[in-house]
């Protein structure tokens, strides 16, 4: 995939280096047709360090709400917001008050297109966002 795109950097690392490029990015690229994804692997790192309902897993987790709106604010700033398509979608929880999880294929896909409102699990995810971008799907690529 690295070929095939304009930017690709992966490792950034904590939430402020993912955050700050997106910004960057949403820039430098924000008036044409775009896709971006920014991945937020702070929420993950800190549950299987420290646990659900950690202390640190929750910091993380509102942090990400908070680069969401940073984001989401530079879409409105650059008058691209109501054109855009977001979707924001989470890895996995943790069982009760561990550090670890048992089978999660349950996620949250949040969207303000209004088309995206169904039940799903994880497999659903990229059907979804590849069925709105029109990108057709081979047959063979149903989730089996
Ligand atoms: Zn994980």
């Amino acid at each position: 995939m690295k070929s095939k795109v304009d930017y690709f950097e992966n490792g950034l690392g904590v939430n402020e280096n993912v955050g700050n490029k997106g910004l960057e990015l949403l820039d430098k690229y924000g008036r044409q047709r775009f896709l971006a994804f920014f991945h937020f692997q702070e929420p993950d790192h800190a549950g299987h360090a420290h646990g659900e309902n950690s202390s640190e897993y929750n910091a993380m987790i509102i942090d990400d709400d908070r680069w969401l709106g940073r984001l989401t604010d530079k879409l409105r700033e650059l008058g691209i917001d109501k054109r855009t398509y977001v979707f924001v979608i989470v890895d996995h929880g943790f069982d009760e008050g561990l550090t670890s999880h048992a089978n999660a294929p349950f996620v949250i896909l949040g969207s303000n297109n209004p088309d995206v409102m169904r039940v799903g699990d994880r497999r659903d995810v990229a059907a979804t966002i590849l069925e709105i971008f029109d990108v057709p799907m081979a047959r063979t690529a149903r989730p089996c």
